[in-house]
């Protein structure tokens, strides 16, 4: 097995804490709905309105991606399967298997540095309510598994029939018992058990699996997938949230290419940075190279078009890709858009811009079979009528109560996290926040006001 812990590997894991902060303080704040992401953060900090919104913009339109994806291959009868590439501790498959009443729409596969797969397992063991789902999540499927169906996925037909059903089968064998807490737990037996090694950094179920994967390592992603049950025939959605981004494209072109060759039928969504060459750019490759977790890939995709062309030479037969700042108002749902933007006083609209210009999404797509078609999935295909994870507004965030306690908040919040707005309002010399990703240091750890620079935390 291949083992290459860098320096800047550690530096790079460290983002994905630093983006969990920054999902558990837009979580709490009403952005979205997450029980689950108060399990795998330390130590909280309440992240500004301009990062929350970031933050919210982001997960509104991956999730926004991925409900289209479940919608479209249910509707065609097949078992989604997703699998989520430098996952850290993604609360995804989590939060919609609950949403759905332990019945998890489709079967996941999470990937990462062992080291973050170590603490993510550990967790996953110590959480009734993390492993609580697993084995509800086993039960439901051993129940859906069609009688006779052996190792394959639901029959067409089973689920077309029962939309409401899990989407997610066993292969063979009865579903589990219960995990110990004790960081490591082996339970039940056969296809339909839930296994977790913290040691090992994995968990195996039925629908969900966690793997130490190096992503510069192609041989262990496919076996991770093969051990996962992944049918590479089957609707499969890849999703990479700031990921590839840190790698060397000699290193992440080959994963696309991999995803592109293995999946006929399949969408890819590459959420990471774009546009490093202007004054806010520079600022911003700059902060995550001192931060020791450079943007090795942006090089080589600095603009939409460069995305959109590593995809297609990656085999992928179509490609498109859109600024965070177009798909905040072309992509997510205007009433949604509205919802969030009650919840926090907001007038940093020039930062807001700006830093948005600054992330993007691409979006690549093998539709062989047609069960992933434009019309269903993607940045022109209307959102599902049925959304999930929307959170009810808090009271105290309703209409008409937010000028007053928001105005305050988000003062405090800009100072406390280091955003240096004088700086960033005068266009690119000291705007370099890493947004949508994973922005500004937590206080305490190293936010710098005085010499107006904004250190983002990179994620
Ligand atoms: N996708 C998550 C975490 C983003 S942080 C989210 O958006 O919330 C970036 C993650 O990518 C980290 O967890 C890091 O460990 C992982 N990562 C970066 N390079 C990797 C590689 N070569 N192999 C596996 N994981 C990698």
């Amino acid at each position: 097995m291949l083992r290459n812990v860098e320096g800047s590997d550690v530096q790079v894991q460290g983002t994905n804490d630093d983006a969990q902060v920054s999902k558990l303080s837009c979580s709490r704040m009403g952005y979205f709905r997450d029980e689950f992401i108060q399990f795998f953060v330390r130590r909280a900090s309440r992240r500004s309105p301009l990062i929350n919104r970031g933050y919210y913009s982001r997960h509104a339109a991956l999730r926004q991606l991925l409900e289209q994806f479940i919608t479209a291959a249910r509707a065609a009868g097949k078992q989604p399967q997703v699998l989520v590439l430098g996952a850290g501790f993604d609360t995804t498959w989590f939060q919609l298997a609950k949403d759905a009443g332990g019945r998890p729409p489709y079967r996941c596969l999470e990937v990462d540095f062992k080291e973050v797969t170590q603490r993510k397992a550990a967790i996953i063991a110590k959480e009734p309510a993390l492993h609580g789902l697993l084995q509800q999540a086993a039960v439901a499927a051993a129940a859906a598994e069609p009688a006779g169906a052996g190792e394959e996925a639901a029959a067409p037909e089973t689920a077309a029939a029962q939309p409401e059903a899990a989407s997610c089968s066993a292969g063979a064998g009865k579903a589990a018992a219960a995990a110990d807490g004790s960081g490591s737990s082996s339970s039940g037996s056969g296809a339909g058990a839930v296994h977790i090694d913290a040691a090992a950094g994995s968990v195996h179920s039925p629908c969900y699996s966690l793997a130490p994967v190096d992503l510069r390592d192609l041989g262990a992603l496919e076996a991770a997938a093969a051990a996962a049950g992944f049918d590479t025939q089957a609707p499969t959605y890849i999703l990479s949230e700031c990921v590839l981004v840190y790698m060397d494209p000699a290193q992440s072109s080959p994963v696309v290419g991999w995803a592109g060759r293995t999946f006929p039928n399949a969408l890819m969504a590459i959420y990471e940075q774009i546009r490093p060459d202007d004054a806010f750019g520079r600022q911003m490759v700059c902060n995550l190279a001192e931060r020791g977790c450079p943007l090795k890939g942006l090089p080589a995709t600095p603009t939409l078009q460069a995305h959109c062309d590593r995809l297609t030479a990656g085999g992928w037969a179509a490609a498109d890709a859109r600024s965070m700042d177009s798909l905040y108002r072309t992509f997510l749902p205007h009433e949604e858009r509205q919802r969030a933007e009650r919840l926090e006083i907001f007038d940093e609209l020039e930062e807001w811009h700006m830093i948005q210009e600054h992330y993007c999404i691409a979006l690549a797509r093998n539709d062989r079979d047609g069960l992933v078609p434009p019309s269903a999935v993607g940045f022109d295909a209307p959102a599902p009528a049925h959304r999930l994870s929307l959170p009810a507004l808090p009271p105290q965030m309703g209409p008409g109560a937010t000028a007053g306690a928001g105005a305050g908040a988000g003062a405090g919040l800009s100072l406390g996290l280091g955003l240096s707005l004088g700086q960033g309002r005068g266009v690119g010399a000291g705007a370099g926040a890493g947004l949508g990703a994973g922005l500004m240091r937590p206080s305490g750890t190293g936010g710098v006001m005085g010499g107006g620079r904004v250190l983002p935390n990179a994620d």
